[in-house]
């Protein structure tokens, strides 16, 4: 089950894309494709990767609008969160569209991508598990965890989909929606060793930190 991963960042927010393959058979899933969708093809061209699946992590725009551009040019599947369903086909209108609720298989050649509800930054935030790597989107940044203020958000909700990705093999290797850390990536790991965030030791110390007025922030690179 071996996978290749492209990492590379979009547009002015810092967004991170990921371009996930099985070697094997070649066939390719794209995370939230939002900005530059031109890059992202011929990226996946230059490697021979044909895109066969559009992972979403969560609708907010700067993680969908190139997805309709994305679905257009490639014909791949959409996956989404059922609870943000709506949106994403408000948004991608073309897509071929699969409502996700956590604990399904997606399986990508011969590789296979488990889903991971991980609600609490938007109603129906989802994580993706493929090859030993996994992908949080805005629920968990290296260093740091997403916003819990916008429509559909949730503290409480967060701490619990924060404990989910902590438990999982440490050796993990999490790929994050924003370069707002420190590396481009970490692990499982490192964050339950360094962030602050899954340092506390309570659902009401998260909360308490959270939503606090000096509630830390990932370091910036450079
Ligand atoms: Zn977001």
């Amino acid at each position: 089950m071996a996978v290749e991963i492209f990492q590379t960042e979009v547009g002015l927010l810092g967004n991170f894309n990921e371009l996930i393959a099985d070697a094997a058979t070649r066939k390719c899933a794209v995370v939230d494709p939002a900005y530059e969708v031109d890059r992202l093809l011929s990226e996946a061209r230059a490697r021979n990767w044909q895109i066969e699946a559009i992972l979403i992590t969560h609708t907010h725009h700067d993680h969908i609008e190139g997805a309709e551009e994305m679905a257009r040019a490639t014909g791949a599947t959409l996956y989404v969160g059922a609870g943000e369903a709506d949106a994403a086909m408000a948004a991608v209108p073309s897509a071929k569209l699969v409502a996700l609720s956590g604990g399904e298989t997606i399986a990508l050649g011969e590789t296979s991508i488990e889903t991971l509800a991980t609600p609490g930054h938007t109603l129906a935030g989802t994580s993706y598990l493929i090859g030993g790597a996994v992908v949080t989107g805005d629920t968990l940044f290296v260093g740091g965890v997403g916003r819990t203020d916008f429509p559909g958000g949730s503290p409480q909700i967060l701490w619990q989909s924060l404990q989910k990705l902590a438990a999982l093999p440490e050796e993990t290797r999490v790929y994050p929606g924003h370069d707002y850390g420190q590396s481009p990536t970490s692990t499982i790991g490192w964050e339950r060793l360094h962030n602050p965030y899954l340092l506390c030791q309570s659902e009401t110390e998260f909360v308490a930190l959270r939503t606090g007025k000096n509630a830390p922030r990932p370091l910036r690179r450079g």
